[in-house]
């Protein structure tokens, strides 16, 4: 199983980092976890084309994890050869967020169903909602679901996916909570969105005062970590920043709480399992 870290970036622009969004390839299944800025450009440096992707999961309804599945959509829909489902799994209110997707995409719709006689049908996007406890059997790759918290957005989830004894969660953002612990309990691969408190502090910008409290600092990603027993540690959606020669820093506090390996990826950092 292979773990891309196809955007590492925040919602703070960043000219070497995409947006959330996470590609996990299991028994050749391609499933896209999130799909903030960029992630159809970071999916085909990956060698991956959104044809390809067998299912989309968000793990909330932020903008920086979902603004770009509306080209993600459309690129599967459009490069598809035969008529293909994509499903799109998230949590209560996906439904609105693909249906107000669908209603921007129509003109579009409308033009290329016009233009390619071979093309017809609709984009299918048919929405899953998840919970704590759901479970999904995707082309044989398990994908098992937890509550996560970053209020006041709820709900939110974390996914953890498995196969031939191998496990990855995908937690999204999220402070350290019980179902984030079950999630993770035992994983080989924990992919963590976090910030650094002492540089955040240090800007005096209210808005980004304000997502203190609701994303794992790396220590309390790295404590999870060792409280859960995984494996891998992997930091992603770096705030306010993770500068190119700064990743050091990142990993020092890391693995100040955690024995295991810690990876402060970059965008198309992968790491393998099993
Ligand atoms: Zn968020
Ligand atoms: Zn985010």
């Amino acid at each position: 199983m292979d773990v891309t870290l196809l955007g590492t970036g925040s919602p703070i622009p960043d000219p070497h980092r995409a947006g959330a969004a996470t590609l996990v390839r299991a028994a050749g299944v391609d499933l896209l976890f999130d799909c903030g800025r960029g992630v159809v450009m970071r999916l085909a440096a990956a060698g991956v084309f959104p044809a390809q992707l067998r299912a989309v999961f968000l793990t909330h309804l932020h903008s920086d994890h979902l603004c770009d599945l509306n080209d993600v959509v459309t690129t599967h829909w459009v490069m598809s050869p035969a008529r293909t489902a994509l499903p799109v799994h998230g949590p209560a209110r996906t439904d609105e967020v693909v249906a107000g997707m669908l209603a921007m995409l129509r003109p579009d719709v409308e033009y290329r169903r016009a233009h390619h006689p071979d093309l017809a049908w609709d984009p299918e996007v048919p929405v899953v909602h998840v919970e704590d406890g759901s479970t999904l059997d995707v082309g044989g790759v398990r994908v098992t679901v937890g509550a996560t918290d970053h209020r006041p957005v709820e709900p939110t989830v974390g996914y953890r996916v498995e196969h031939g004894g191998a496990s990855v969660v995908v937690a999204g953002d999220t402070v350290p909570c019980p179902g984030l612990d079950r999630l993770c309990a035992g994983a080989d691969v924990y992919v963590q969105t976090v910030l650094r408190e002492d540089l955040v502090r240090a800007i005096p910008a209210p808005r980004l005062q304000d997502t203190l409290d609701y994303h794992s600092t790396v220590e309390q990603a790295a404590r999870t970590a060792r409280r859960a027993g995984v494996g891998t540690l992997v930091l992603t959606h770096f705030v306010p920043g993770c500068p190119p020669g700064r990743a050091g820093e990142w990993a020092a506090i890391a693995r100040a709480h955690f024995e295991g390996e810690v990876v402060v990826a970059d965008d198309l950092t992968t790491v393998t399992v099993g």
